[in-house]
């Protein structure tokens, strides 16, 4: 642990909430904890992480790092996190020791396997597609034949953002997919293809009493597998929102979590949900949320850790989320431009999450804006869009 930093003194609420991890999302955590006057405390490896200027006190130290997670337990009443792949070893001592973790560490566990996830969510009757275990090359080619291409290779500990998967379109490019995921170093996995017709995601909070609170379902695209543009209401059939319903809850119940969870799903053209994924914090498909429900998923994520009735999920207003990325070519020190011409649209909201530097397709902020219709908002997110731009500063 390198060094402890204590920002603002002031604790209204006698609960106090530590997060491990400070960036964009635990930023968001911490706008809604700063709005409740929740004394919060913050683990990260950066001193300048997005969630520094929010947090009442810093913990800069690794996220493996013993003594800085024993610390951060010591000066909280319950601990959650903003990202999934968090070696648990230290967690599970902690919450031997008492420490209260959401959601728990058992759950983490299963769910940062992404090969351990599928396992438990087929376990539970959740509608899923194909998948199988690869132990080498030879079980790909095997599989290959079995599931056809194109053939999804992922990795099943640490993928995030499409980082860890490798679409192998053909037997002649096993190989390479091999390699680029670590030639056997990781544990692997295979999935057979979805040929989706749309992406659709589902918040679903649980409170420390098995209560739900479940937001609409949102409708989701990827580009190079980095989520693009979320928009809700989600354009599908009556059927296919009650299912997508019904499956995240279900899932929820799976992992017996307290806590948000975000189930990524697919809709097949025969009206089918698949689910793809899930996650056991806010995600970057409810940012939505902040602007046009009711309750954002930050809050209500932090009003389930802590134990409090759980917030009103409706939609206020159609809306469309866009993802501001680094630009290419772009390296160095962030700066926005852009932005007198993006807000010139009165529903448009901007986001800069405050990472100093930039790169090529980090997430570095994101557009929200809504409108009397979805129409109206996706034109307003998509002129937003067209005008922000994330490059670099000359030093
Ligand atoms: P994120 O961090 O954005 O959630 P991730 O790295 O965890 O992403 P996945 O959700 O597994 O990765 O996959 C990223 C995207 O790749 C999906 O949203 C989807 O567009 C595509 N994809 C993943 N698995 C499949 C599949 N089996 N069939 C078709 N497309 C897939
Ligand atoms: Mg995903």
């Amino acid at each position: 642990m390198e060094k402890e930093y204590a920002m603002f003194k002031e604790d209204f609420i006698s609960k106090k909430v530590g997060i491990i991890g400070g960036g964009q999302l635990g930023k968001m955590i911490l706008n809604e904890s700063v709005k409740m006057g929740i004394y919060t405390v913050v683990l990260d490896p950066s001193k300048d992480c997005p969630a520094a200027c929010l947090a009442n006190e810093l913990i800069v130290g690794k996220f493996d790092d013993k003594d800085a997670l024993k610390s951060l337990a010591q000066k909280v009443d319950v601990i959650t996190y903003e990202f999934e792949h968090i070696s648990t070893e230290v967690l599970k001592e902690l919450e031997t020791e008492g420490y209260t973790i959401y959601p728990s560490v058992h759950s983490l566990e299963i769910i940062q396997n992404k090969y351990n996830q599928k396992l438990r969510l087929k376990e539970c009757d959740i509608p899923l597609g194909e998948f199988i275990r690869i132990d080498s090359i030879d079980d790909i080619r095997k599989i290959g034949k079995e599931f056809g291409y194109p053939l999804m290779l992922k990795s099943a500990l640490g993928a995030y953002d499409g980082k860890g998967n490798s679409l192998i379109k053909a037997e002649e490019d096993i190989e390479e997919s091999y390699k680029e995921l670590g030639g056997g170093k990781l544990p692997l996995y295979a999935e057979k293809f979805v040929p989706f017709v749309k992406e659709i995601s589902v918040l679903c909070t649980r409170g420390i009493n098995g209560e739900l609170a479940v937001y609409p379902v949102a409708e989701n695209i990827h580009k190079d597998s980095i989520l693009f543009e979320t928009s809700v209401p989600a354009n599908i059939t009556v059927e296919e929102y009650n299912k997508a319903l019904k499956i995240a809850q279900e899932v929820c119940e799976a992992f017996d979590g307290v806590g948000m969870f975000c189930v990524e799903m697919f809709l097949t053209k025969y009206g089918e949900v698949l689910v793809n994924e899930v996650a056991p914090r806010p995600h970057n498909s409810g940012h939505y949320t902040i602007e046009a429900c009711v309750t954002s998923q930050f809050e209500n994520h932090l009003r389930a850790v802590m134990g409090l009735p759980l917030g009103a999920t409706t939609l206020l207003r159609p809306v469309v989320m866009r993802n501001v990325l680094g630009e290419e070519c772009y390296d160095g020190i962030a700066r926005v431009i852009g932005v007198n011409e993006a807000l010139s649209m009165p529903e448009v909201h901007l986001h800069i999450y405050g990472k100093k530097m930039t790169k090529p397709k980090r997430k570095m902020g994101h557009i929200t804006a809504t409108g009397e219709t979805l129409e109206k908002a996706r034109h307003s997110a998509e002129k937003a869009y067209n005008h922000i731009k994330i490059i670099s500063k000359q030093e």
